[in-house]
């Protein structure tokens, strides 16, 4: 009777350990389905095998919703997409027609696409132009595609002439201000920067204008003279700059220009028009037109080699 009473004990052992041993293994099996279906379901593989490289998955996975990652499995794998993601003035808003322009012009690099593309350098200048955004103050942007009403007029003061040359020249008061201290910091170091050409109305650029296309065709003009409304002199924010004894058109040639490429930022201006970026600006280089901004953005736009409309396009109009 004991011994069989062990027996029944031990036995019971058995089939517990038995039982327990298939309870773990069903257990696990379990939990490596459950895992297996939900690494199906997961979005990082799937994008791995629709043709994503882990690290473009991690940059995807990081800037878009579950319903533009969606998206992109319902189209072919672009590996261009983080190629644009990883450009420092990328816009989310902009990513279809940065995918297309570049496809179009694959010996552009995708930082010049994301530069043309945000400041819409790629469509034909002049086209479906905005208002310009007069809110802005010193940040207000004029170029070939946002101008400015006729009767716009900011708030101006004369301009003496111990800083210029001609008559009737204004500015808006921050501009002059701002002028006056590099005129003098130059004037420190020896050289003359004379203001020349700064507000112009509506109507004096309306007259500019129609003489140049009378003269040279609209074609020419648009390259170098902006149409009424499409003006930077309007702003009284702008100013034609001259050396003694140059014309504008050498004014490159002179140490009042080296002078202000290294130092006009310091008191808020930037050079509009340089040389290198006339794909963006839509303007020929204007080695005498300064554009007040402020130090703060003259000094992020120097530093970064951008124009404003650059800068505007990403951290004003976005
Ligand atoms: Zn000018």
């Amino acid at each position: 009777m004991r011994l069989r009473l062990k027996d029944n004990v031990k036995k019971n052992i058995y089939l517990g350990l038995v039982f327990l041993i298939l309870f773990l293994i069903a257990i696990f099996s379990i939990k490596s389905i459950v895992t297996m279906v939900k690494q199906k379901n997961n979005i990082e593989y799937k994008l791995e095998k629709h043709g994503y490289s882990e690290d473009d998955v991690k940059i995807l996975v990081k800037n878009f919703n579950e319903k533009e990652l969606d998206n992109l499995l319902n189209k072919k794998a672009n590996k261009n997409i983080t190629k644009f993601i990883k450009e420092k003035y990328y816009l989310k808003k902009n990513l279809d027609k940065y995918l297309t322009y570049y496809e179009n012009n694959m010996d552009l690099t995708p930082t010049l696409v994301v530069a043309l593309i945000n400041t819409r350098s790629n469509e034909d200048w002049y086209t479906n132009p905005k208002d310009a955004d007069t809110s802005k103050n010193n940040l207000l942007l004029v170029n070939k595609f946002n101008g400015l009403k006729e009767d716009y007029e900011p708030v101006l003061i004369d301009v003496s002439n111990w800083y210029s040359y001609g008559e009737n020249n204004k500015l808006t008061e921050e501009t002059y201000n701002a002028f006056k201290d590099m005129f003098n910091a130059a004037k420190a170091d020896g050289l003359k920067i004379i203001a020349t050409s700064c507000y112009r109305a509506y109507a004096s650029q309306k007259r500019i204008y129609d003489t140049d296309v009378y003269q040279y065709g609209e074609e020419v003009t648009n390259e170098s003279v902006a149409k009424p409304g499409f003006s930077e002199h309007q702003t009284g924010l702008a100013i034609d700059v001259l050396a003694p004894g140059t014309a504008l058109s050498n004014f490159h040639e002179t140490e009042e220009y080296q002078w202000l490429l290294n130092n006009a930022h310091l008191y808020g201006f930037i050079l509009r028009y340089p040389e290198d970026k006339t794909n963006i600006t839509g303007y020929a280089y204007e080695s005498w037109h300064y554009r007040y901004v402020g130090k703060e953005v003259a000094k992020f736009i120097h530093e970064n080699n951008i124009t404003f409309d650059e800068y505007y396009a990403y951290y004003i109009a976005k």
